[in-house]
C-alpha cells in the first residue's frame, strides 16, 4: 500500500483523517481527540468532491500529511476511545490492523495539548477530561450540543500566551 495519499482536516470539533487508497476509493475516520478518540469509519467510492459533498462539507479542506502521522492520530483515537468505552466497529479494526496502527507505540499523555496537539498535558487534566468523556459516552452525548466544552493547554503553550500577554501589556 506504498501509493496511499493520507490526509487530515483542520477544523474545530472534530478530525477527520482521510486515507486515500486510489483514485476512487476512501477511508474516512472520524476523530475526536479532545474527548471521545475515535467516533467513526465509512469507506467511500469516487473522488475527493464527491466526498465532501456526501459527508456535507463542501468546502472542508483535507492537508497532507505522512503516513506516520496519520497512524499516529489513528492510534492516539484507539488509546482514547478504549479508555472512555467507545467502540470500534470490525471493519474499522480490520483496516488499522492493514495500516500498521497497531504497531504504533502510544507515547506520553493520553490526551494531548488543544492548542499545539504535541504538547503533553498533565495526569490531572487527563483524569479530569476523562471523568467528562466518560460519562458523556455513557450518555450518548458527544458530539450533540449538549456535550461540555473545555479547553486544556500543555506548559509550554501556556508558557507563551502568558508572554505574549505579557509583552502586550509592557509595550
Ligand atoms: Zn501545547
Amino acid at each position: 500500500m506504498t501509493e496511499l495519499k493520507t490526509y487530515r482536516t483542520k477544523e474545530n470539533g472534530f478530525l477527520i483523517i482521510l486515507i486515500r487508497i486510489n483514485q476512487t476509493k476512501n477511508l474516512v475516520f472520524l476523530l475526536d481527540p479532545w474527548k471521545a478518540g475515535y467516533r467513526d469509519f465509512e469507506s467511500h467510492k469516487g473522488s475527493i468532491s464527491s466526498l465532501k459533498r456526501e459527508i456535507g462539507m463542501p468546502s472542508i479542506k483535507f492537508y497532507p500529511i505522512s503516513k506516520k502521522e496519520a497512524a499516529t492520530f489513528l492510534r492516539r483515537g484507539i488509546e482514547i476511545a478504549d479508555a472512555v468505552g467507545v467502540e470500534i466497529g470490525e471493519d474499522a479494526k480490520s483496516w488499522f490492523e492493514k495500516l500498521g496502527v497497531y504497531k504504533i507505540k502510544p507515547k506520553g499523555s493520553l490526551y494531548k495539548c488543544f492548542n499545539c496537539e504535541e504538547g503533553e498535558l498533565s495526569q490531572d487534566d487527563v483524569e479530569e477530561i476523562l471523568e467528562i468523556a466518560r460519562k458523556e459516552v455513557e450518555e450518548g452525548i458527544v458530539g450533540t450540543d449538549q456535550e461540555e466544552q473545555y479547553f486544556y493547554i500543555c506548559e509550554n503553550c501556556r508558557q507563551d500566551m502568558h508572554e505574549s500577554h505579557t509583552n502586550g501589556i509592557v509595550n
